[in-house]
C-alpha cells in the first residue's frame, strides 16, 4: 500500500510539475482553450518522440533517486534548498526537466547539451575533438554541460564572485540530468548514425531506432519481465548490487583524477566504449532485436544506472560539502590539460568566445563574462536563491 502511495504521488508529483513548469516557462497563463488543447495535442506528440536524445523518464528517475540515497546530510539540505517548490523535495521528480523543455523554442540552445558524438567508428572521445554542436560551436555537449553547471554551483556554493547571475536551480536540475544522459552509451555514439538514432531496428515486434532501445526500451522490457512493471523495485534490485556485487568498485567510481569535483571526460570514455562493444554490436540497420541481445544488455543499462546515480551523489557531496577545504581550488573542476585549462588546447568558456553563447547567454559563461556581455539572465526569487546570490 506505501509503495502504491508513493507511486501515485509520484505521478501527481510529475504531472503538475510538468504542467506548471511548461505553463511557466512558455508563458502559457493567459491563452485561451482552443490554444491549450493544441499545446496538448502537440505535447502528446512529444511524449511519442520524447525518448530520441535522452534516457527515459524512468532511466532519469532511477539515476537521481539511487543519487539521493547516497547524499550527505549538508547535500540534501543544499539540493532540497535548491530544489523547486513542486519537486517536494524529491530531486528524482525533476531529472527529466531538461527533456521536458528541449522542445520550447526558450530552450532550443539546451538541445545539443544531451549527448556527444564521436567521429564514426571511433570508440573513443575527446573532448577537444568531439565537444561542439552541429555549427562547431565548442563547449556544446553533455560534457560541456556537466562542467558548465558544476562550476556554476561550485563557485556559488563558495562565494566566488559578488555578482554571480546563475539560477541555481536550473543549473542543479541541469546537472543531475546529463549526468544521467552522460551514462547512457548512445549519449557518446557516431555522429553518422546521430548516436543510433538512425538505426532502425526492431525490438522484438515493434520498430524503433537503436537509440530508443537503449533510452527506454530496455528499460521497459526489464520492468515488464523482471520487476512487476513497478520501477521502485527495479531500483531497489540496482540498490541492492551497489551495496553488493558492486560494492569494492563504488570508491573508483565515485574519484575522480586529480581532485577534480566531477569527471564528464571519463563518463564519456567508458560510454563510446560501451556503445561499440555492446550497443552497435549485432544491431545492425534492419536487425530484430530480442532475447540475447535484451539480456546481455540489460545488466550493461543497470550498472550505468548505478553508475550515474553514485556519480551524481559523489559530485554534489562535494559541492555541497562545508567541511573546510582550503587544498580545493576552482581549478579542479577542469579535466587534466596542460595548465589545468581545456583552453590549452581548445577554447574554454573561460576564453572570450561569443560564438559559444547562447541567445540567452546562460551557458558556458564564466560570472565575469556574464557581466561583460550584459545577457539576458534569470532573476532569481529568495525561493530559487537560498544562498543569497545576487542577481545582476
Ligand atoms: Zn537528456
Amino acid at each position: 500500500m506505501e509503495i502504491f502511495i508513493a507511486e501515485t504521488r509520484k505521478a501527481y508529483l510529475l504531472f503538475r510539475l510538468n504542467w506548471t513548469l511548461r505553463i511557466q516557462l512558455m508563458g502559457f497563463g493567459r491563452m485561451g482553450r482552443h490554444e491549450l488543447l493544441w499545446i496538448g495535442r502537440l505535447l502528446v506528440l512529444m511524449q511519442l518522440v520524447h525518448g530520441v536524445i535522452g534516457w527515459g523518464k524512468d532511466g532519469h528517475y532511477a539515476v537521481c533517486k539511487i543519487a539521493e540515497g547516497y547524499l550527505t546530510k549538508d547535500a540534501l539540505a543544499t539540493v532540497r534548498e535548491l530544489l523547486p517548490d513542486l519537486a517536494g523535495g524529491e530531486l528524482a521528480s525533476v531529472c527529466s526537466w531538461p527533456d521536458d523543455i528541449k522542445w520550447y523554442y526558450k530552450w532550443h540552445w539546451t538541445s545539443p547539451l544531451h549527448y556527444v558524438d564521436t567521429p564514426d567508428f571511433k570508440c573513443n572521445y575527446d573532448y577537444c575533438r568531439d565537444c561542439h554542436d552541429s555549427y562547431g560551436h565548442k563547449n556544446s555537449c553533455v560534457t560541456g554541460a556537466i562542467f558548465n553547471y558544476t562550476k556554476q554551483l561550485f563557485s556559488a556554493n563558495r562565494g566566488y564572485g559578488p555578482q554571480l547571475s546563475y539560477n541555481l536551480t536550473e543549473a542543479l536540475m541541469f546537472l543531475a540530468h546529463y549526468i544521467g544522459d552522460v551514462h547512457q552509451p548512445l549519449h557518446v555514439g557516431f555522429l553518422g548514425d546521430l548516436g543510433g538514432n538512425t538505426i532502425t531496428v526492431r525490438w522484438y515486434r515493434r520498430k524503433t531506432n537503436l537509440h530508443h532501445v537503449w533510452d527506454t526500451m530496455i528499460i521497459d522490457s526489464a520492468l515488464k519481465t523482471f520487476y512487476r512493471s513497478d520501477l521502485g523495485v527495479m531500483i531497489q534490485a540496482i540498490q541492492r548490487n551497489i551495496t553488493d556485487d558492486w560494492s569494492n568498485d563504488i570508491p573508483s567510481w565515485e574519484t575522480c583524477g586529480h581532485n577534480q569535483t566531477v569527471c564528464p571526460n571519463l563518463y564519456a570514455s567508458e560510454s563510446v566504449r560501451l556503445a561499440c562493444k555492446f550497443a552497435y554490436r549485432n544491431a545492425t540497420p534492419g536487425s530484430t532485436l530480442e532475447d540475447e541481445y535484451f539480456l546481455s544488455r540489460l545488466p550493461i543499462v543497470e550498472k550505468r544506472i548505478a553508475q550515474g546515480g553514485i556519480r551524481l551523489a559523489a559530485v554534489l557531496n562535494r559541492l555541497f560539502n562545508y567541511e573546510p577545504q582550503a587544498a580545493e581550488a576552482v581549478e579542479n573542476l577542469l579535466p587534466h590539460y596542460p595548465n589545468r585549462n581545456v583552453s590549452s588546447c581548445c577554447v574554454w568558456p573561460g576564453q572570450t568566445q561569443h560564438g559559444t553563447c547562447t541567445d540567452d547567454g546562460h551557458f558556458i559563461d564564466t560570472p565575469i563574462q556574464m557581466m561583460l556581455t550584459t545577457l539576458k539572465t534569470f532573476v532569481l526569487t529568495s525561493e530559487q536563491n537560498p544562498l543569497g546570490l545576487v542577481s545582476t
